[in-house]
């Protein structure tokens, strides 16, 4: 398989850089071809507005889905756009590794959607959910919390943390046509025994050297 990483953390000796390092080197032993997306490593600019795009439809007036169907006809995605989409399309699997912030994702991965998932080149006309560009592809959140598992339980003081990835899972992942495998959720990395740690690690691993098995998860019923 083609997997696509995308990563999302500031601090290289972090959890969430152990776990992108545990799945590189495990998919890469696997067999598989691993392509890596640190968005703090390469200053991606999160910012979506007209840096993305080496076309202009209409100068005067600024509509971001326009400007994007434009660029899709005359092949106007800025560089930094343009090697993501490249990415994103030629991966089988595509893995996000970040920190749960403010029961979302950190704001360089939200606006690397932004600015990558654009109109007519990722969904479009009938193009979404079952029939999305992306279709056959499969993606998997990897997240840590600085909450406890409990907190993340139906009735829990934060709710279900299936409701919270909600958003993520079917608004952004599934819109766009991949099928979305079951969330790999370590909670409270900071909280937990250094050997729990450790057992985490593992865990990732041995969930991932049989990634190619797994069968996609409902992400609409919350
Ligand atoms: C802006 C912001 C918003 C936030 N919003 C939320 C929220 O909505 N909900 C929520 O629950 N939390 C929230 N948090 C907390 C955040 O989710 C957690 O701090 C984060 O998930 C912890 O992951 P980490 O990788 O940063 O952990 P770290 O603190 O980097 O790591 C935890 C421990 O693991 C150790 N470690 C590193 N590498 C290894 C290794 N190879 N083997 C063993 N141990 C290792 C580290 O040394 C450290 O002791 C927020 C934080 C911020 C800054």
């Amino acid at each position: 398989m083609n997997v696509l990483i995308v990563y999302a953390h500031t601090e290289p000796q972090s959890f969430n850089g152990a776990l992108f390092r545990t799945a590189q080197e495990t998919l890469r032993a696997a067999g598989h071809s691993v392509q890596t997306s640190d968005l703090y490593a390469m200053k991606f600019d999160p910012v979506s507005d007209r840096r993305n795009f080496t076309t202009v439809k209409n100068p005067d007036f600024f509509k971001q889905q326009i400007e994007e169907m434009h660029a899709n006809e005359s092949g106007g995605f800025a560089p930094d756009v343009e090697a993501e989409l490249r990415k994103l399309e030629v991966c089988d699997l595509m893995i996000w590794q970040f920190p749960l912030w403010w029961f979302g994702v950190p704001g360089i991965l939200k606006g690397w959607v932004d600015r990558v998932f654009a109109m007519g080149r990722t969904y479009g006309g009938e193009r979404f959910y079952e029939n999305g560009v992306f279709k056959g592809k499969r993606a998997l959140l990897s997240l840590t919390t600085g909450g406890p598992g409990t907190a993340y339980e139906k009735g829990g003081w934060n709710g279900d943390i299936h409701a919270i990835l909600r958003p993520i899972q079917r608004g952004m992942l599934r819109f766009v046509g991949f099928d979305v495998l079951a969330p790999h959720i370590v909670y409270s990395p900071v909280r937990i025994s250094a050997e729990e740690r450790t057992a985490a690690l593992d865990a990732w691993a041995n969930r991932l050297r049989r990634i190619e098995h797994e069968q996609p998860v409902e992400v609409g019923e919350y």
